[in-house]
């Protein structure tokens, strides 16, 4: 998985407009079940890579997503910026600079348990764990752009009868059963996004 200059630039502004543009969305369902700020931490974290080109799309791949993580860490509060800053951040670390699927599936896997780490929690809390981890089954199982975004989206949805055990959302208790996650309709967003631009094919 090479991706030339213009495939990176094309991936960022993919992956910025997919969750500014449903700012809305998302800080309504953070409405729901928390404080209402995720549609805005997220636009102001994206926001803030997108300023960041055309110079981001200059560097590698593990670089460039390196480069996102730790913008997000800085410019994102609350909860949801060192959580998706820590995934980008550790998903550049482990990447090599020419990267087969393989490659992308065994750094996904420690992305995830980086953020795992960070937020002490695991999948099964009604957090974005709750698509991170899941998706990642699918692409290390072989699935294509479509399954992998259909599972993100799919995720997403079973978040909503989830209780919640970790976050903001914990603090309602069986309150926060019957609302989406709004973390993991973000993940979801960028997922979709992502394998647009990538294109995944898939593989046995
Ligand atoms: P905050 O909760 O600080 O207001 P955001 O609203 O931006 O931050 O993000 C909330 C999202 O962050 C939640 O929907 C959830 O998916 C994710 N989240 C919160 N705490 C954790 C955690 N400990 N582990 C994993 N994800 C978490
Ligand atoms: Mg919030």
């Amino acid at each position: 998985m090479s991706l030339d200059r213009v495939a990176r630039e094309k991936l960022v502004r993919a992956l910025a407009d997919s969750v500014i543009q449903h700012a809305d969305e998302l800080t309504s369902l953070d409405q729901a079940i928390g404080d209402g700020d995720h549609g805005l931490n997220m636009k102001r974290g994206f926001e803030a890579v997108l300023a960041t080109l055309p110079g981001l799309a200059d560097k590698s791949l593990p670089e460039m997503l390196k480069a996102i993580g730790m913008t997000l860490v800085m410019k994102v509060g609350g909860a949801s910026g060192p959580l998706v800053g820590t995934f980008f951040m550790e998903l550049g670390k482990a990447l090599p600079e020419q990267s087969i699927r393989a490659d992308l599936v065994a750094a996904t896997a420690k992305a995830i348990d980086a953020v795992k780490a960070r937020g002490r929690s695991e999948a099964g809390q009604k957090t974005l764990l709750d698509v991170l981890v899941p998706v990642q089954v699918v692409l290390a199982g072989g699935g294509d752009a479509k399954a992998i975004a259909a599972e993100a989206a799919q995720a997403a949805d079973r978040t909503t009868p989830m209780l919640a055990i970790r976050g903001r959302a914990s603090f309602l208790g069986e309150r926060s059963i019957g609302h989406m996650d709004p973390g993991s309709r973000s993940a979801s967003l960028l997922i979709g996004a992502a394998v647009k631009v990538l294109e995944f094919e898939a593989s046995s």
